[in-house]
């Protein structure tokens, strides 16, 4: 038989479904992959079953998305950031999240252009890239404030940059980025003519005075940017499977194009569903991050009392933990550790050096979810202490 792309034949099962195999496989607690066990709003839930009642949403949606989201979509950024999207020619919903970075890494790169992740990175970022051509440079945010070097991310531009895949909040370092560090990466962008990708899915989890602000939201940002979010965190079912991209009408013509052929249309029923989510947010999000800086300050002072060295995230659900000297002069790395908790500890994590590249810092820490009840985030805590 032939061979298979190239491309492909080289891609693994995600870190995250290895993961919660082998949480399922011994019966250990799962704050690997990233999602909520407890349950989410139950708006969401009767916004569901409202929708399946309703006829239309029993066919095919309208290909870029069914009207009532793209319009609270464009009320959320208009009245959350100031950030003006036209419904009908610059939103898309997409199939989560992961499909928006696929379709735009399709519709905008090919052979020959480069692109610039920053590491840790979320898994699809490379993957996506590669499948569309395109030549990846690295730039490695390093412990403990992961913050990049201004000399390492200008070297890693050249005229053929043509894609930045940003990911703010950031998954898995916590980060938060400010106003000045977005407006250094969009001079760049702007110097080198690039576009900026930037996933927000964390866009409302920030916690103590951390805010979030799209990039797309400063001035001589928004030409160049595609503001990628979804449904999956805010609203507690990751399952939704909601996602959308927000850019220019030019930009979005050409992410659609590939979207149609692609997926076409995504569940309308469950984009009803985020429709009326959007509703609830002036009353939710508060609630929702005070849950979650709760959870946050749980897990973080549990870590603190083992032997891990636990960053505290300003943003996201997850938590990054420094893999104790002793372990590390073991001869034990992320994933050998992380084997271990799962068997002796019953409690799964993430190895981040499924995160990175060029840099070997991944190897030093465990990616821990706190995006579980009180009860579980305790019990792990108390199997973490006790493995040592
Ligand atoms: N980007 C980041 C940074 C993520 O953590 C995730 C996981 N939710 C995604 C994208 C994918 O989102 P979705 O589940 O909506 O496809
Ligand atoms: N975003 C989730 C995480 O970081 C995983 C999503 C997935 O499994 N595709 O854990």
């Amino acid at each position: 038989m032939k061979e298979i792309n190239s491309k492909v034949a080289s891609i693994e099962e995600s870190i995250f479904s290895q993961m919660t195999s082998l949480a399922n496989q011994h019966r250990a607690i799962n704050l690997a992959q990233g999602f909520p066990n407890f349950e989410g709003p139950k708006f969401i839930r009767n916004a569901l079953k409202e929708a399946v009642s309703k006829k239309a949403y029993g066919q095919y949606a309208p290909m870029p998305g069914i009207s009532p989201l793209l319009q609270e979509l464009k009320n959320h950024y208009r009245e959350s950031y100031q950030l003006y999207y036209d419904e009908k020619s610059e939103i898309t919903i997409t199939n989560g999240a992961t499909e928006a970075i696929m379709v735009s890494s399709l519709a905008l790169l090919e052979p020959g252009d480069e692109v610039i992740l920053f590491e840790p990175f979320y898994d699809s970022y490379p993957i996506s890239a590669k499948l569309a051509g395109a030549d990846i440079k690295v730039v490695t945010l390093r412990e403990p404030d992961f913050k990049w070097n201004s000399q390492e991310l200008r070297a890693a531009f050249s005229p053929k940059t043509k894609l930045v895949y940003f990911n703010n909040p950031n998954n898995p370092t916590g980060r938060v980025f400010t106003k000045e560090e977005l407006n250094e990466l969009l001079a760049l962008a702007r110097e080198f003519d690039a576009y900026i990708l930037s996933d927000e899915v964390y866009e409302f989890l920030t916690y103590d005075n951390h805010h979030h602000i799209p990039i797309a939201s400063l001035e001589g940002a928004k030409e160049r940017t595609l503001t990628i979010s979804s449904a999956g965190k805010t609203y507690g079912h990751t399952g939704l499977k909601v996602g959308w991209l927000a850019a220019s009408p030019q930009i979005t013509h050409a992410c659609r194009m590939v979207h149609q052929f692609n997926v076409f249309s995504v569940n309308p029923m469950a984009q009803y569903a985020v429709a009326v989510g959007l509703q609830q947010n002036e009353k939710y999000i508060p609630q929702l991050r005070s849950t979650y800086e709760k959870k946050r300050d749980l897990l973080f002072n549990a870590l603190k009392e083992t032997p891990f060295t636990p960053i505290k995230p300003q943003g996201t659900y997850f938590i990054l933990a420094k893999i104790p000297e002793a372990k590390i002069s073991e001869g034990l790395n992320d994933l050998a550790l992380c084997k271990q908790l799962i068997t002796q500890s019953k409690v799964a994590t993430i190895p981040p050096s499924a995160f990175y590249s060029k840099s070997q810092e991944g190897a030093l820490f465990l990616r821990f979810c706190f995006a579980k009840d009180d009860a579980t985030l305790e019990e792990a805590a108390k199997n973490l202490k006790s493995f040592f």
